[in-house]
């Protein structure tokens, strides 16, 4: 069973977390996890300049460290930063206090290179978290799931469908995920320019996640 679009039993699992922005607004919201990786961060972030839109990227830790100059491009050129736990761990597979500190890594990691009064957002690898995990950091972090799939990572589905199925669940606000890895790659060079372009033809603007909470 594929859910190109989150079921809305999914988004009851956890209220707390933010699913779609405004549905009133022609926005959507591009996200990528698991990066930053060579060659597969630089592409995507040559074509989000060169279509001169705004994505946000959820890190992993141990990632940043590797690649600290990619992460300060993606810095630089203004996309969302989120963070992504630093060993992308299983939320539901580790212990409560593991898991925080792996949330703490990835921060100091991703603090070095931005400003204190960066917004701060998190994304749990493999949208699997505890219901007492998201209590304690609410506060400190807004939760940010994904109402559109992309299904890139799975080798079941094609390039073709991936960008049928995406583009069609799309709506106003939509955030959609992505991934820059390695597995991912080949698929997502056939899928992601023509999916921007299908909606920018359509007047849609493509925001960063951090913008939503700028301007509340
Ligand atoms: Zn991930």
């Amino acid at each position: 069973m594929y859910f190109f679009k989150t079921p809305g039993f999914l988004e009851l699992l956890y209220p707390q977390a933010l699913w779609h922005g405004d549905r009133e607004k022609k926005k959507i919201y591009l996200t990528f996890d698991d990066g930053p990786v060579p060659g597969v961060t630089d592409y995507i972030l040559e074509v989000l300049s060169e279509l001169d839109v705004k994505a946000t990227f959820f890190c992993v830790g141990e990632n940043i460290k590797k690649n600290p100059d990619i992460f300060k491009r993606i810095v630089q050129e203004k996309h969302g930063i989120g963070n992504h736990t630093f060993n992308h761990l299983n939320g539901w597979a580790v212990r409560d206090e593991d898991y925080l500190r792996n949330i703490r890594l990835c921060d100091d990691m991703i603090r070095q290179y931005t400003g204190e009064d960066q917004i701060k957002l998190f994304r749990p690898p493999y949208g699997k978290i505890r219901r007492k995990i998201i209590k304690r950091i609410r506060y400190e972090y807004k939760i940010i799931m994904w109402d559109v799939l992309s299904y890139d990572f799975s080798p079941d589905i094609t390039a073709e469908k991936s960008l049928y199925k995406s583009s069609k669940h799309t709506r106003n606000g939509s955030i959609i995920i992505f991934h820059d890895n390695n597995k991912t790659f080949k698929k997502l060079k056939l899928i992601i320019s023509q999916y921007i372009l299908y909606f920018k033809n359509k007047n849609y603007e493509f925001c960063n996640i951090e913008d939503m909470y700028m301007q509340k």
